[in-house]
């Protein structure tokens, strides 16, 4: 039987829904929520993220602010540019666009956003707060996924779940946020032997590699609940025919695109697991929707807003 299909669009609708209440609240208090967002060079990928998340902060009735330093900034300049929206009122929120350009030391800069505007969830103030069981502001992508998890109702106490990968944007921090959901987290990575036992045994598998396909029906144990993280292109015709060979109107997408996107989970464990996130239409639209709520409580925490957060919101 195939996959109930857990809708990450559905989800950050209704998410969307719970936070057009609460900046409604902010308003009525004079408080409109700012994000400003850092894109340093030309980079298209960044381009194409950014602008969708400056595109979320307008329909959300949000400020946003652009700042476009160009490709040859050094670290001093870049940290000059974060110094400055730490001390501007209006932005609640700062986001630096990764990656950023090789003679950039990205950790100072990411240490220097001030935590309290820190909505990407990546200074260490913040990190040591999610390792405490106090978090604050949480990185997006796994706070994302907890609201899928949450959302479709997935049993997380003494589940058994697998993070596959470790990074700190996405594996470390899902590793935490399950565990203190209490569950039994075992964090792969590549060096983990046996993986594919290791990963039949979850109740809850969260893929975060960056390896297209790389998890077929042996790494899955019929009935698990299968979150795909991975974003991977597939330029290359045969490797897009290989993984897509039972999904013709994928193939039909990559031959008018030229490109086609696919996840670090194969298609075919849908017809294996449980639930099942899809790529795209899965984790994606959650990561903007959780900066956007990260956003809305900055400006609710460090303007000292006396409103409650929306009932049933992000958690
Ligand atoms: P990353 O920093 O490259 O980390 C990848 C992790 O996967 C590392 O811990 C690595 O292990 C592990 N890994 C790599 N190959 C492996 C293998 N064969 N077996 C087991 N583990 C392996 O990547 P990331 O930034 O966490 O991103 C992961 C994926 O999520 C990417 O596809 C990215 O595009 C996607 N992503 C999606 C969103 C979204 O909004 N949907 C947001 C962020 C990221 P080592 O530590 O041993 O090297």
């Amino acid at each position: 039987m195939a996959a109930r299909i857990l809708n990450g669009n559905a989800i950050r609708d209704q998410i969307y829904g719970e936070l057009a209440g609460e900046i409604g609240l902010l308003a009525e208090a004079g408080i409109q929520p700012g994000l400003a967002a850092v894109l340093v060079g030309d980079n298209p990928a960044s381009k194409l993220y950014v602008n969708s998340k400056i595109g979320a902060c307008s329909k959300l009735g949000l400020a946003s602010f652009l700042l476009r330093p160009p490709a040859s900034i050094i670290t001093d300049e870049l940290l000059s540019v974060v110094e400055e929206l730490n001390r501007r009122d209006e932005v609640d929120g700062i986001l630096v666009q990764m990656p950023l350009p090789p003679q950039v030391d990205a950790k100072r800069i990411l240490d220097a956003v001030d935590p309290a505007k820190d909505v990407d969830g990546f200074h260490p103030v913040n990190v040591g707060k999610l390792v405490a069981g106090r978090p604050n502001l949480v990185a997006c992508t796994p706070a994302g996924v907890m609201e899928i998890l949450r959302r479709s109702n997935i049993a997380l106490e003494g589940a058994n779940a697998v993070v596959m990968g470790r990074s700190d944007i996405v594996g470390k921090p899902m590793a935490l946020l399950l565990l203190h959901a209490n569950a039994t987290v075992t964090v792969c990575h590549s060096k983990t032997r046996e993986l594919k036992e290791v990963t039949r045994r979850a109740d809850i598998l969260v893929a975060a590699m960056g390896r297209a396909a790389m998890v077929t029906s042996e790494y899955v144990r019929p009935g698990a609940t299968v979150i795909d993280v991975g974003q991977n292109v597939i330029k290359e015709k045969s490797e897009a025919e290989r993984i897509f060979a039972k999904f013709p109107e994928k193939i039909e997408a990559f031959r008018s695109k030229g490109s086609v996107l696919v996840g670090d989970v194969h298609p075919e464990v849908v017809e294996l697991a449980g639930a099942f996130t899809p790529v795209p239409g899965g984790v994606g639209p959650l990561t903007i929707a959780l900066l956007m709520s990260n956003t809305v409580k900055a400006a609710r925490m460090r303007r000292g807003a006396k409103l409650p957060a929306a009932a049933g919101g992000v958690r």
